[in-house]
């Protein structure tokens, strides 16, 4: 390749895509919006993931670090929190990345756009074969940089769904937002605890985040008793949102789903159904009311903790084509098997470079940011995908149609859709999100369907 290949992200799919690329001699640059490897990941540092750390390491990155000799590996069948899989894995990739003769990485360095260099989105001439352009805000100013393909793995972090029903802040929300969280506080940590204790809040979503959410100030409740909560779910019901239990094959997940049920059955819970924000209105006390579509009032609502998913950000994406599933943002080719409302979660099929190619030769959108909006992402699917398109990158196609990747049955995908259709909640009950008993889905050496 002439120039390099440009990674956005250094989150552990980026990472992972860097790795594979230096183990190959290919040169490639990481380009991080953050301080530190990990940014996004860090900020999630004290939630402890449902993967062990056997499904969280890269096999390529593995090796490097193996090869590089510092590297103590973690005990596989161990689950790390957000905080251990940055400090114990992803910033020593990070350095023996950027050790690597072929190997860069570039803190503070924010992607604001992708195009190809000297053309806008219009100009047909030149799109197969000339470079494409970054650029890049960081701590010298605005710079650009040539690419020779561009691997998006920026995730979806940043981007966090708003309160608003409507998919769009609700009035009030951006106002008030002193008194709105978005994401997940560490509800162990004396100082942010201190912010919800005795104080009656409101949490919005229905997933893993959510549930994690829900234990953390039900527990507070036990040493508080003043605080009480407002589960606000869209639903009519609670339905499948607690998973698989004992038959979620990532037991971790099955265990929150199990704490979640018992955190949300607890006294300190309020479950509001039904419930969809279009108003966020500041009472005379300070404190808010949550004005629902339907008119339903939550009042004297002191603290509101939004976790209702993440969306993609395409906007440094304008000036090269892309191809994206309407509703979810996704990967167009992606679509049918992680919308959240109609598949069968652990059906994803193992996908690489010809399901994540764009119109746009060269560029790829890999790791949570391909599945958009849809919230089933597994790290070992992201290091399948970054495997299989840092190959064809390489010209090796023989390694980038094979596929050898065993994916656990994600059970619970927590989806946003079907909050009206009761029935399609039931569990396994031809929705997505139905807890089965089968095993994992074993998916062998062989080419990808239409090979
Ligand atoms: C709370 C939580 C728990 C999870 N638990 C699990 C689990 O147990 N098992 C599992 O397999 N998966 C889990 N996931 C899902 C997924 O594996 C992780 O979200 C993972 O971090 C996704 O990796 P990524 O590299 O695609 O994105 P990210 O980790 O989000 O990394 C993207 C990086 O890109 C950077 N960036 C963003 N925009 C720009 C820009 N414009 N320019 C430059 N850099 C940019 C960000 O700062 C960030 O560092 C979990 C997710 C969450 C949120």
């Amino acid at each position: 390749m002439q120039h390099p290949l440009v990674v956005i992200g250094a989150g552990p799919i980026g990472l992972a895509a860097a790795a594979h690329a230096v183990e190959r001699g290919l040169d490639a640059v990481v380009l991080e919006a953050g301080p530190d490897a990990g940014t996004a990941v860090g900020q999630w540092a004290h939630v402890r993931l449902f993967s062990s750390w056997a499904e969280l390491v890269d096999p390529a990155a593995r090796r490097l670090l193996d090869a590089a000799g510092t590297w103590s590996a973690p005990d596989e069948r161990a689950y790390p929190t957000g905080g251990e899989w940055r400090e114990r894995y992803l910033r020593p990739l990070a350095q023996v990345v950027d050790d690597s003769p072929h190997g860069t990485v570039l803190y503070d360095a924010r992607v604001t756009g992708v195009g190809r260099a000297g053309r806008d989105l219009l100009v047909d001439s030149g799109r197969e074969s000339d470079a494409f352009v970054v650029h890049v805000q960081g701590r010298g100013g605005h710079r650009r940089m040539l690419a020779s393909a561009v691997v998006d793995a920026s995730g979806t972090w940043t981007t966090p769904n708003p309160l608003g029903a409507d998919g769009y802040p609700a009035p009030g929300e951006r106002e008030h937002a002193v008194r709105i969280t978005y994401g997940i506080p560490d509800l162990a940590d004396p100082a942010v605890a201190a912010r919800y204790a005795g104080k009656h809040v409101a949490v919005a979503g229905r997933g893993a985040s959510a549930q994690g959410v829900l234990i953390g100030l039900a527990s507070l409740a036990r040493r508080d008793s003043a605080t009480r909560v407002s589960w606000l779910l869209r639903r009519p019901s609670v339905g499948d949102a607690f998973g698989g239990g004992d038959n979620d094959q990532l037991e971790q997940r099955g265990r929150l789903g199990q704490d979640a049920r018992a955190a949300a059955g607890g006294g300190a819970v309020t479950h509001v159904t039904r419930f969809r924000t279009e108003a966020v209105v500041g009472q005379p006390d300070g404190r808010l009311t949550l004005r629902s579509v339907d008119g339903a009032e939550v009042t004297d609502v002191d603290e509101v903790i939004v976790v209702t998913g993440f969306r993609p950000d395409a906007s440094f994406l304008s000036e090269v084509r892309l191809d994206l599933d309407p509703a979810l943002g996704s990967v167009r080719a992606l679509a049918d098997q992680i919308h959240p409302d109609h598949h069968s979660c652990g059906d994803v099929a193992p996908h690489g470079h010809r399901e994540l190619t764009q119109p746009e030769p060269g560029l790829f959108l890999v790791g949570m940011k391909s599945y958009g909006r849809a919230p089933s992402f597994l790290a070992m699917t992201g290091y399948e995908q970054v495997r299989s398109v840092v190959a064809a990158l390489d010209g090796d196609l023989e390694s980038a149609d094979r596929v050898d990747l065993v994916l656990p049955e994600t059970g619970v995908c927590n989806g946003a859709g079907a909050f009206d259709a009761p029935d399609a909640l039931a569990v396994g009950g031809g929705g997505c999100c139905g807890a089965t008993a089968s095993g994992p889905e074993l998916v062998t050496l062989g080419r990808r369907a239409g090979q």
